[in-house]
């Protein structure tokens, strides 16, 4: 091959490169979608490290920092956290599968596919499930929470903080912790949205266990979950009378690879190693900046992105203000705009992702997040200018009464 063709060859391949990678780091803003679009650098350098074997002793330290790092994520005492090996919903079905014992009964707060899916999946596992339903958009009062926990006495109230489908903001304080004790009943919570861009803690407010996400405010990879249990979500756990229908999930196993109950190390599973390696350096990068400071951040940013859409005219869908969603927010689609149109134009023109609605909300509105390294003046102008022009070019009128200047 002569030279030309070599330089030829490599022409064709920056094309290609050009075509596909918009900017070095890929298209700006995951609203919920599957792809982790803007990991903190960090965490992909700490990804590309040599592998240690899962078993390894350095390897072992690495996962006993992350435990420590989620206690603070957590703001827990509770020795018992780790990260599930898998995404989202690998902690969705490690919670439930281990802490429902087929028959027993489960109330889930319905008010989004989250919940939607905790529903079908503990009647996978053979629960009782009683589903709680708000319509798209709303939340669940704590007075009507506490009420159902008193009616029914489940082993299981099941929650998700931040509905990322619908963008709302579940409230989890107020007593509602202490209800579900004197009931008997474990409060269990769906943080995949939300953890480290809203406030939560789990001791303060009697919470059982907790499943995160990695792809989320932590801005790392998709493929650990992060997870937490009370003392009392362990107890349940370990007297249990069948085995968690799950081998690949059993949490007695898990937690033995992860040293719960005794420092010597068992193998259940090979961990994510190169996840793990970009889990450690996120919450390192959390203990850094601090959760206070984190969870300003997120709402500074959310305050910005609403600033600069009111002046557009665009409104939010979730009514009550108390109850939208700092992470993910949904923006009504005004009527004669074309919403696929709009995120098109955003990803063709800036590589800017702005998602449309998710199970209830689809078609109705669009899903900006707001979470982790996207947090930040620079991302949210981005999206901002991206709405700007893509309801110029659809000749989209702000109503008058918004009393703002046209487009
Ligand atoms: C994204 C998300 C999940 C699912 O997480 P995966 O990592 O895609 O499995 C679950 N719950 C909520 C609230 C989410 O936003």
């Amino acid at each position: 091959m002569s030279v030309d063709q070599l330089s030829q060859g490599r022409k064709e391949e920056m094309a290609e490169v050009s075509n596909t990678a918009k900017t070095p780091q890929g298209p700006i803003q995951a609203a919920d979608g599957p792809r982790p679009y803007h990991c903190t650098p960090t965490l992909l350098a700490a990804q590309a490290l040599p592998l240690l074997g899962h078993m390894h002793p350095p390897f072992i330290h690495i996962m006993d920092e992350i435990k420590e790092g989620l206690r603070y994520m957590f703001q827990t005492e509770s020795p018992y956290t780790l990260m599930i090996s898998g995404t989202g919903h690998a902690g969705m079905e490690a919670a439930v599968a281990n802490l429902l014992e087929p028959g027993e009964k489960i109330i889930v707060g319905v008010n989004g596919i989250w919940g939607e899916r905790v529903a079908d999946l503990a009647g996978r596992y053979q629960g009782d499930v009683v589903q709680l339903k708000a319509d798209a958009g709303k939340t669940f009062s704590v007075a009507e929470l506490k009420a159902a926990v008193a009616q029914h006495k489940p082993a299981i109230l099941f929650l998700v903080q931040g509905e990322s489908s619908t963008g709302t903001h579940q409230a989890l304080g107020d007593g509602l912790g202490e209800a579900c004790r004197a009931a008997g009943t474990l409060l269990v919570v769906d943080t995949v949205a939300s953890l480290g861009g809203v406030p939560l803690f789990a001791d303060k407010w009697g919470v059982d266990a907790i499943y995160s996400g990695s792809q989320k405010c932590l801005s790392g990879p998709p493929g650990a979950a992060p997870f937490f249990m009370s003392q009392r979500a362990v107890d349940k756990l370990k007297g249990r009378k069948t085995k968690p229908a799950t081998y690949n999930l059993d949490l007695n196993l898990i937690a033995d690879y992860w040293g719960w109950f005794k420092p010597q190390r068992s193998y259940h599973h090979t961990g994510v190693v190169s996840t793990f390696y970009a889990m450690r350096e996120a919450l390192a990068i959390v203990g850094e900046e601090g959760l206070q400071a984190m969870w300003a951040r997120h709402l500074a940013a959310h305050q910005l992105l609403w600033e600069g859409l009111g002046e557009l005219g665009l409104e939010p869908y979730v009514a009550d203000p108390k109850d939208r969603l700092v992470t993910v927010n949904t923006i009504k689609v005004p009527e004669g705009v074309d919403w696929a149109a709009l995120s098109k134009d955003a990803m063709d023109t800036y590589a800017v992702e702005i998602a449309g609605g998710l199970g209830p909300s689809l078609g109705k509105v669009w899903r900006v997040g707001v979470m982790g390294f996207n947090a930040r003046p620079m991302a949210v102008e981005q999206v901002l200018v991206a709405f700007r022009r893509g309801l110029v070019k659809q000749g989209w009128k702000q109503p008058a009464a918004a009393g703002k200047s046209e487009l």
